[in-house]
């Protein structure tokens, strides 16, 4: 951590008590609680407290938060584990569960029992409710919140052996009724539930909550800075509360920093599940999910999600940060290294009347224009190829250097042709052109070094194979999704496109995952769940060129 100017705040703060010597090495922890598969928000909270570590020689936890039996599921634990390792950071042996700690939290609770600052309430959920009072009004006592210690022991006990059904009771810290901070208003501290533990089975009934649960893992886990979001701040009196009772040996800091929003994506998992719920998308990996398994399906790379966060930063201000600076990162760290590939998305024939029927040429092709030694591969030319529709203008404005009517184009690493005549179906629609090529002009070889103004892709017919291609577009019409009452007003209906397009022949080998770039088209990988030899499916993984900026500056036209 030597880059001084770089350094946010919470770095700041950990660079400070390491040269002061208040720690000698900082331990942080990543703390989901597995009832979804994490989100790009997620991402952010994974690099700050994997990357504060690793920066400091220092440890982190992966710990569960798994609290909350019955929203809960391994499916989740295994994603999560996957999902962070994959972004490229590694726990060691510091996996672990805040149910590891079940009989730890127990005797905690005990404790806090024994010291006279906690009591078992035995008021219903709505007289509790009731008794809290609002923002503005005070709360007050239960009428149980004094009961001995004695009591209370015997209560606890009683709740823990399974004596009580759900709601009966419940277990309070006693701090104050009046305090202007809801959380202190004699928070819960343990509930009765009668519910099996995706982990512990039934050897519980009572369950921790999370505030109580959460600070004090962080203790035994010898936690120095608890980083969590900004709306956990209202808590940390409470997080330290626990801490000044039990004084435990080592005393972990609260920091919060602002969540990271994506425009036009979803950050809550509630929200994310009510996706796959409702089958608007096809599961917790469909490529349009903000999910860490979506984007990595879809073929964005881990090196891209993490730079992402870094430009978003750290900081303690509210952001909302446009789908245009994710898909930068995603393009420049796929810029380098993807290989070009010729694809056709929307095809149009194309005969070369004077080209030799059955006669072949193999092209040369470069595998990549700045990188000459990633070498070339041969794309087989003939009489018969596909060019994208858009390519073609029948009417096309003066500026238009793809293919018109007695046009000339460039068939990249091809010839030069000409469009001599335009075939049509009886809708009026294009069907076929009909083309002549100049022998002199072949792309490297030829001996005329004649230029013409555009240059377009193509495949040949006979070679081509098909392919599904997947076009992704925003899930959400509007930027701030989350902020929507209903999910389904803010829907893009048309986030999936799906199109059969031809490739050249090289791309039947592709290994899924692995991103080639269709020349002027964008960044493609096979899909890794959908394809088989049969039949392949590549997803788009972003386009060549910033879209979504165009339709920002659109929308603001609209609306000027
Ligand atoms: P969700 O609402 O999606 O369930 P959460 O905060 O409840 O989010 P957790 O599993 O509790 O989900 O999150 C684990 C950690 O990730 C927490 O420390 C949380 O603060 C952090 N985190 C969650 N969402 C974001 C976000 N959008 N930006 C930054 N950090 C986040
Ligand atoms: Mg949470």
């Amino acid at each position: 951590m030597s880059d001084t100017e770089s350094r946010d705040f919470i770095r700041q703060i950990i660079h400070d008590d390491l040269e002061s010597g208040k720690h000698s090495q900082i331990v942080t922890r990543f703390p989901p609680e597995p009832n979804g598969y994490l989100h790009i928000g997620h991402v952010m909270s994974i690099c700050l407290n994997f990357g504060v570590a690793a920066e400091t020689a220092g440890r982190t936890f992966l710990r569960f938060d798994d609290t909350n039996p019955g929203r809960e599921s391994e499916e989740y634990v295994d994603a999560i584990e996957r999902d962070v390792r994959w972004l490229g950071f590694d726990w060691d042996d510091r996996l672990t569960h805040a149910s590891d700690y079940f009989d730890r939290l127990y005797d905690a609770a005990t404790e806090l029992v024994k010291l006279g600052v906690a009591y078992v309430d035995s008021l219903s959920a709505d007289e509790i409710r009731e008794y809290r009072g609002t923002l503005t009004e005070p709360g007050k006592n239960s009428p149980h919140r004094d009961r001995s210690v004695a009591e209370n022991l015997d209560l606890l006990a009683r709740m823990r052996s399974g004596e009580f059904a759900d709601g009966e009771h419940l277990l309070r810290a006693k701090i104050d009724m009046a305090s202007p901070n809801m959380n202190l208003r004699d928070p819960a501290l343990y509930r009765i539930r009668h519910i099996s533990h995706q982990r512990s089975g039934d050897n519980w009934c009572i369950y921790p909550m999370y505030d109580f649960a959460h600070g004090l893992s962080d203790a035994f886990e010898e936690i120095t800075h608890s980083l969590c979001t900004l709306e956990f701040e209202d808590h940390r009196p409470l997080y330290d509360w626990f801490l000044d009772q039990l004084r435990p040996e080592h005393r972990p800091r609260q920091i919060e920093f602002s969540r990271l929003n994506l425009a036009y994506a979803i950050t809550s998992k509630r929200k994310l599940n009510a996706l796959v719920e409702e089958g608007i998308v096809e599961g917790w990996d469909d490529p349009r999910m903000p999910t860490i398994a979506g984007m990595r399906r879809r073929g964005y790379p881990a090196v891209a999600l993490r730079e992402f966060v870094k430009r978003g930063g750290v900081t303690k201000k509210d952001k909302l940060i446009e789908m245009g600076v994710l898909e930068n990162c995603v393009r420049e760290s796929l810029g380098d290294d993807s290989q070009r590939r010729m694809a056709v998305l929307r095809p149009l024939k194309v005969v070369l009347t004077n080209y030799p029927e059955d006669h072949v040429e193999m092209m040369q092709a470069m595998n990549h224009p700045g990188r000459p030694e990633l070498g070339t591969r041969e794309l087989a030319f003939s009489r018969e190829l596909w060019i994208e529709q858009d390519d073609f203008m029948e009417e096309a404005p003066k500026k238009f250097f793809r293919l018109k009517p007695g046009g000339e184009v460039r068939l990249r690493f091809g010839y030069i042709i000409r469009c001599d005549e335009v075939l049509k179906n009886d809708a009026g629609e294009v069907t076929e052109l009909h083309c002549s090529y100049d022998t002199d002009t072949r792309s490297g070889t030829g001996s005329s070094d004649r230029k013409v103004k555009g240059t377009i892709h193509w495949v040949s017919c006979a070679h081509a194979i098909d392919a599904n291609v997947r076009l992704y577009d925003r899930l959400f019409t509007e930027a701030n999704p989350n902020s929507a009452d209903d999910l389904h007003a803010v829907l893009n209906r048309d986030s999936l496109e799906s199109v059969v397009a031809k490739l050249e022949a090289s791309l039947a080998d592709l290994d899924a995952g692995e991103p080639v770039q269709f020349e002027r088209l964008g960044y493609f990988c096979v899909d890794s769940e959908e394809n088989s030899a049969d039949s392949r499916v590549f997803n788009r993984i972003v386009t060549l060129r910033d879209s979504w900026a165009k339709l920002e500056k659109q929308a603001m036209q609209q609306q000027a």
